[in-house]
């Protein structure tokens, strides 16, 4: 079998070493979009930026299976796919494959602000955007970031320097709105960034060197843009296969096409533990959804049945969330010392997820709980379970 993977990514990178691991007796031609060999994404808001050393360090796949005999890489980026006639189209060729697996992930959304150069806006999705942003760092001492997520505060974490002033814009009224107000309290306490909140740019004022704003001039010599990411399903959707919402999947990754799957960041599909349709953005759901299709490819096939969890870094703080929850789900603080913060969030009995900001045996415990099956606050109050094993993980 000849499986075309378009995209050289997280997932794309776990689909290929699942499939040797497996033995998979086939070829894998591997449409790479970027001009670096693959890489991993987090380190570049977070250690990379701080210390950029050789992108030798941010490499995603060793040696013997970056080089396997059954890979063959192309540095093209696919224009087109006619998947009822198996071709995979870039500018240069068109290859014929058994299989398309889509895993093109997402990209950085932009905001075009009137009067801002382009010389000043900056994103952060790929290797390229990195090194363009450190590379104009030298002698900047304010920065502005629009957008108050994770991505927002590692930044700000990352880019912090006595003779500079970081400054988070928040459009809605509340800072880190993914997590519990009790975990983001903890974040926004240590972030060397000042915050505004319910912020409007109305446009960037040359002469000034400042955004002006709802709230008056904001100082800003460099612009970073934090405002989420796009999913890439432009291929997918021009034959009929996507929205701009994501690639719908079944629980094996494969899209209503036999012959086209999709995977990681761009894949649309049942999350269990959600029990809805979602599009997850983490490396957990980019390496899980690529096992699940590796098992399937392989001929043993299993439906994608795992709990999401997501880490992130500010500063001397880790964030790790164990499953996943709406933004409005209530919570519930289970641990909250000098050094520890644990949030439980739940809607009404059910729990959704366990927020651990520098707990790393408490989000351990929460996860393997969740492996177990859905577990209800009721359920586990009764039989101490979540507290007695976060209790326990203490010890
Ligand atoms: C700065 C940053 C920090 C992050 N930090 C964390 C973190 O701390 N924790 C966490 O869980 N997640 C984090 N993430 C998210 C995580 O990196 C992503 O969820 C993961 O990389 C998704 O994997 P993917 O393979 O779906 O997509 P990607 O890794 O984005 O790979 C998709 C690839 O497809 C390529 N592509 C797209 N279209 C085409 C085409 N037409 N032809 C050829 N190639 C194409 C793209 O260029 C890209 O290289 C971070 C992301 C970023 C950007």
């Amino acid at each position: 079998m000849k499986i075309g993977i378009i995209g050289a990514g997280q997932a794309a990178c776990t689909l290929i070493a699942e499939l040797i691991r497996g033995q998979f007796d086939g070829e894998m031609l591997v449409f790479n979009g970027e001009s670096h060999r693959p890489y991993q994404r987090p380190p570049l808001s977070k250690t990379w930026l701080t210390h950029p050393t050789e992108t030798e360090s941010l490499r995603l796949l060793p040696d013997p299976i970056e080089n396997h005999p059954s890979v063959q890489w192309i540095q093209q980026r696919v224009t087109g796919i006619e998947p009822d006639d198996g071709l995979i189209v870039t500018e240069r060729d068109r290859y014929s494959v058994d299989q398309i697996v889509l895993a093109t992930g997402t990209r950085a959304k932009k905001l075009a602000i009137d009067g801002l150069p382009s010389e000043k806006t900056h994103v952060i999705r790929t290797l390229d955007d990195a090194i363009t942003l450190h590379s104009a760092l030298d002698g900047v001492q304010n920065i502005a970031i629009l957008g108050a997520g994770f991505l927002a505060f590692e930044l700000a974490s990352s880019l912090d320097q006595p003779t500079r002033t970081i400054r988070v814009l928040a459009k809605g009224i509340r800072a880190l709105p993914q997590v519990s107000v009790k975990a983001a309290d903890r974040l926004l306490d240590a972030t060397p960034a000042s915050i505004r909140v319910d912020v409007t740019v109305e446009r960037y004022d040359e002469d000034s060197a400042a955004l002006i704003t709802n709230h008056g001039s904001i100082p800003a010599d460099l612009v970073i843009i934090a405002i989420g990411a796009q999913a890439n399903t432009e291929l997918a959707e021009a034959c009929g296969l996507g929205t701009d919402k994501g690639i719908p999947t079944d629980s094996y990754m494969q899209t209503p096409h036999p012959c086209v799957s999709a995977i990681g960041e761009v894949s649309l599909h049942d999350q269990p533990h959600m029990k809805q349709k979602m599009r997850v953005e983490s490396i957990s759901e980019a390496n899980d959804t690529a096992t699940t299709l590796a098992k399937r490819l392989l001929g043993q096939p299993e439906p994608f049945n795992a709990t999401p969890w997501f880490w992130s870094d500010q500063g001397e703080l880790k964030l790790q969330i164990a499953g996943l929850c709406a933004r409005t789900d209530e919570e519930t603080v289970l641990i909250n010392t000098e050094t520890e913060c644990v949030v439980m969030r739940h809607q009404g009995d059910r729990i959704t997820a366990v927020e651990a900001v520098n707990a790393a045996k408490e989000f351990m415990a929460a996860r393997r709980l969740f492996e177990q099956g859905p577990i209800s606050l009721g359920s586990a109050i009764e039989a101490g379970s979540l507290f007695s094993l976060l209790q326990s993980s203490r010890s």
